[in-house]
């Protein structure tokens, strides 16, 4: 797995993990949004990856790209609010990446992260520092670009980790875009629920990964 990557099938199976991961986050993100935002974000996330569940337990995929594609257009269709647009666009825009990728290894998840943030910045028209899932996924980016040769399971960590530092330093944002805005100087000492939703998603991603290679040790 270390060289080759995930098959289309085992990538399947990663996204089945996030799906359990952001439904059984619905509390932690309802508790996120209730501090700065309407407190729908919890919600939306859940049912929008049961639906993504759902529609993945039993599916065939051809390709990255179709799998990506289903995950975003069932997220568009699902999850409501400003982050049902926005974490469908994500998840488009990385299909669109992943068009040339027959495995998902760490040049796919490269590719596949800096295309769907592109997605979101053009449609979003949110910039990194406005406080939301921008500021978690950027540094993500950054460290997948970097490690685009290395084993899977360890780009895969370290673009967790990176999430959970930019998740973190969204605490230190005023927020100025969305429904925190309105909030001002208020809504810094906070995390931005979409930043968390960014985290919780690759941190599943890692740990799919890893149980991968500790199969392959056994
Ligand atoms: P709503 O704001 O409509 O209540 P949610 O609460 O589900 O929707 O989602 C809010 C999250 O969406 C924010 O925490 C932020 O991360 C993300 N978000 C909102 N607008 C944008 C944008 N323009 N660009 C990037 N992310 C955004
Ligand atoms: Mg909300």
């Amino acid at each position: 797995m270390a060289t080759a990557g995930l098959s289309v099938d085992q990538a399947r199976c990663m996204i089945l993990h996030v799906c359990d991961r952001l439904i059984a986050s619905k509390d932690v993100l309802t508790q996120a949004d209730k501090s700065i935002g309407d407190g729908d974000h919890g919600i939306g996330m859940a049912r929008g990856f049961s639906a993504v569940r759902q529609k993945l337990e039993a599916a065939h995929c051809e390709s990255l790209s179709e799998l990506f594609q289903r995950i975003g257009s069932t997220l568009l269709t699902s999850v409501g609010g400003a982050s049902g647009a926005i974490f469908g666009c994500f998840f488009s825009g990385a299909a669109r990446g992943l068009a040339d990728c027959a495995t998902f290894d760490a040049k796919a998840l490269s590719v596949m992260l800096i295309s769907g943030f592109q997605e979101v910045r053009t449609r979003g028209k949110a910039a990194v520092g406005d406080k939301t899932m921008l500021d978690a996924l950027n540094p993500a980016v950054v460290i997948s670009a970097e490690m685009a040769s290395a084993p899977l399971y360890d780009s895969l960590s370290a673009a967790a980790k990176a999430a959970c530092d930019g998740m973190e330093a969204t605490k230190t944002m005023i927020a100025r875009t969305g429904k925190a805005k309105t909030l001002g100087e208020r809504s810094l000492g906070h995390a931005d629920p979409g930043a968390i939703s960014v985290h919780l998603i690759l941190q599943a991603m890692s740990e799919y990964a890893q149980t991968l290679v500790c199969k392959d040790e056994t």
